[in-house]
């Protein structure tokens, strides 16, 4: 069986948690600091309760609700968070996942009773964090994933063959992850309204009507899934690239080209390695500067090579006031974890697809096709 862990109101029970004058209180977490010009990225069930959603926008929000509390997204506090439950989760001994920052799946096998584990598992949540989670258990991720939806907040729900169809036959489909608003478009032409509507298709039929989708539904729907336990060891310690000038240079814009180089071959390493790092390492060798080198730990993660610069021309300035002459360069990233979650915030996302798409650009029509424009930079001869 899996056990599906769903935060409720993740980052907005946070700020809650650790600002009790926010509690009971509709709240707001907004992308950016300025909260008439945000979106929203969380709101809390009192906000929910008045209309207010993720994706809409705070001025909307504001208008639905004018004393409606703000606080802007904190990132690292939501990362943090979501770790420590992950290590609480793992105390469980059951082969784990992290699905998304707030969502995690547990294999629990046959377990007797796994309702008690999922209660269990909320209190010691709710003790640690007081924050709430609502918990899902089917036979498959997908089912178990839907459980988690049908009594949130700080729900338990259970899909078992006896009850499959009672439950499904009480649910829209559009409850069903994977069903977004084109897909819903079709399934309703089709007459299909509740989840049980879907699960009584053929697979021939799903095929038929939404491609490859449709299979996917079908066969996730009856799946009996299994979580591997996962094998810590095989992950590197860290990744680097470095490179020596055939002499020594002092040009700026060079030096920062060679720099730029290194980071997008250091983030193309870790994105196909699906790591993100943290620590991001310079290193420097230099006639006057002999070896330099300094590193600096971040608290989100990353395997996008822009980002990686940007953070190693900070580094890079603790040199000195002025560049350095230059011999030699690593820049090398450290503290990797796998790539855990989705972007969280709508920039970073569309970045992130961004990078993905130069990435199949780049593998489909040769390594050199598409790269920021600072690095033809580094074809200058010193
Ligand atoms: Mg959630």
């Amino acid at each position: 069986m899996i056990l599906h862990v769903d935060m409720d109101a993740f980052f907005a029970s946070i700020e809650q948690a650790i600002n009790p004058r926010l509690k009971g209180k509709p709240l707001i977490v907004g992308s950016r600091q300025s909260r008439f010009h945000t979106v929203v990225c969380a709101a809390s069930y009192e906000a929910k309760r008045l209309g207010i959603g993720s994706g809409m926008s705070s001025q909307e929000a504001f208008s639905l609700c004018p004393g409606l509390e703000f606080v802007p997204a904190d990132q690292s506090k939501y990362i943090w968070t979501s770790e420590e439950i992950f290590k609480l989760l793992q105390d469980y001994g059951f082969p784990l996942n992290y699905a998304s920052i707030d969502e995690f799946q547990l294999d629990i096998g046959d377990v007797p009773e796994p309702q008690k584990i999922a209660l269990d598992i909320q209190q010691a949540i709710q003790r640690n964090f007081n924050i709430t989670a609502s918990i899902g258990i089917a036979k498959n991720w997908l089912l178990s994933k839907l459980a988690s939806k049908l009594n949130k907040p700080n729900g338990i729900a259970m899909i078992t063959d006896d009850n499959l169809e009672t439950v499904l036959a009480a649910v829209p489909v559009r409850k069903l992850c994977g069903v977004g608003a084109s897909t819903e478009v079709v399934l309703q032409c089709l007459g299909i309204k509740t989840c049980l509507d879907l699960y009584r298709q053929s697979g021939q039929f799903l095929h038929e009507h939404l491609g490859q989708h449709g299979l996917d539904f079908y066969a996730s729907l009856r799946a009996t899934d299994k979580i591997e336990l996962q094998d810590q060891a095989e992950k590197p310690k860290s990744v680097g690239h470095s490179y020596t000038f055939p002499r020594a240079s002092q040009n700026t814009g060079f030096i920062h080209a060679w720099i730029r180089l290194l980071s997008e071959m250091v983030a193309l390493r870790l994105r196909e390695k699906n790591l993100v790092a943290r620590t991001v390492h310079l290193w420097l060798n230099g006639p006057q500067i002999g070896n330099f080198s300094a590193q600096k730990t971040y608290a989100e993660s990353t395997d996008d090579g822009q980002i990686i610069y940007q953070k190693t021309l900070k580094i890079l300035a603790r040199s000195g006031p002025k560049t350095p002459k230059i011999r030699a360069m690593g820049v090398t990233c450290s503290g990797l974890v796998e790539q855990a979650y989705q972007p969280l915030f709508l920039e970073q996302k569309r970045r992130e697809a961004l990078v993905k798409s130069l990435d199949q650009i780049n593998t489909r029509f040769g390594e050199d096709t598409i790269y920021p424009a600072v690095i033809t930079l580094t074809r200058k001869l010193i």
